[in-house]
């Protein structure tokens, strides 16, 4: 058989430039600089620079990057926020940490994101925010979304967990909404060498508010302002992230190199593709595609030696964790449709062209 193709092989990632992490790990030794610190800061700045926005404060994971947005609004019990049931359910922690409730609404059929036209209908007047995810890499409607948002007085989050430099209308994810909110979990576009996130905001009352939430509720030590939590971002992370930052729009340029050819090359009435809207440019996180059935699919990829994984198997209103909020069964049915038919295609930079189009002649030869 020929060799395993994974969906993910980060360790490819890392040997490209295994020298230069070990020289970051060696600084942040040398320094001592191990929680928040020079080299977290560092990044902070380098990130928001790179996101063209005015502040970014560095934490310990993406999920709480979304708990501090949420608690900077000052969201809370009582209140609302606009979720979109097909994400990761990282998406909606953050807002229920607070107390207030997700409102998960339905994805479009094609763009399989946050769907404006269901929007209006999800508003009550205790809804405060819209909180929408750039899924797979791809950047939602933003403009349409935040239309209806202004109409009603609401606030717009970005979960860019997925979607480290991409670009709607020519601006950067991060830069649009209210604030934006980032995962560096290992096997994101960016990621640490263990758990980081960030929140990027234009609003520096936003990101001093996070700096004190994260560091225990206190902007001078010894004197909690406020309850604050531990949510720092390492110092080694901060250096690993600083390092691959030079690195992500080259990795980034690789994926849309990848990604461009499955959309051109995968010809199969089968199998279908995310589309992506033109004023869009998707980072290709995860190159997603639906197909009647996905376990036929699957062993006919195992067959040749592909390996695909599923983004995702259970849609959020429909996770037992939230079983309490009364979600059933086709209140979602995009979503629905999409949690029992989607598989993950292998994206990543390190992929060959050969490996690629093993890739390609699989999903080409599938009969169903
Ligand atoms: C990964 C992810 C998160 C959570 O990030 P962590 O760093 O794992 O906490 C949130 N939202 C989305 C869309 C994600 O993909």
């Amino acid at each position: 058989m020929e060799d395993r193709i994974n969906r993910i092989d980060l360790k490819r990632n890392i040997a490209s430039h295994r020298q230069e992490y070990l020289e970051a790990f060696e600084r942040v030794l040398d320094d001592a600089a191990f929680s928040g610190g020079a080299y977290a800061d560092r990044f902070e700045e380098e990130f928001a620079r790179y996101c063209g926005v005015k502040a970014c404060s560095g934490v310990n994971n993406g999920t709480s990057a979304l708990h501090c947005a949420m608690l900077a609004l000052g969201i809370g019990p009582g209140d609302e926020v606009i979720v979109p049931a097909n994400t990761y359910i990282a998406t909606a922690w953050g807002v229920t940490y607070t107390g207030a409730a997700p409102v998960f609404v339905d994805c479009t059929a094609d763009t399989w994101e946050l769907d404006p036209d269901r929007l209006e209908a999800a508003v009550t007047e205790r809804t405060k925010a819209i909180l929408g995810v750039h899924l797979y890499g791809q950047p939602f409607e933003f403009g349409r979304v935040k239309e209806i948002a202004d109409c009603h007085g609401l606030y717009v989050v970005e979960d860019c967990a997925q979607a480290h430099g991409a670009l709607y209308e020519g601006k950067m994810v991060g830069s649009l909404g209210e604030m934006g909110c980032f995962s560096f979990y290992p096997g994101k576009n960016l990621y640490a060498f263990g758990e980081g996130g960030c929140v990027t905001s234009d609003n520096e009352d936003y990101i001093r508010h996070i700096n004190r939430l994260k560091n225990q509720g206190c902007d001078v030590r010894y004197y909690h302002d406020e309850v604050g939590y531990n949510m720092r971002l390492e110092g080694v992370q901060g250096a690993v992230l600083s390092v691959s930052l030079k690195y992500l729009d080259q990795w980034t340029k690789r994926r849309q190199e990848i990604g461009s050819r499955y959309l051109a090359e995968i010809r199969n009435p089968l199998i279908t593709m995310q589309r992506h809207p033109e004023n869009t440019q998707s980072v290709f996180h995860l190159f997603v595609i639906t197909t009647p059935d996905r376990n036929r699919f699957l062993a006919h990829m195992e067959e040749a030696g592909i390996f695909c994984d599923m983004h995702y198997p259970v849609p959020c209103h429909l996770q037992k964790a939230y079983a309490g909020l009364g979600y059933k069964k086709g209140d979602c049915p995009n979503a629905e449709y999409l949690s029992e038919h989607c598989n993950s295609l292998p994206m990543y930079p390190e992929l060959t062209e050969a490996e690629i189009g093993r890739v390609i002649d699989a999903c080409n030869s599938f009969r169903g």
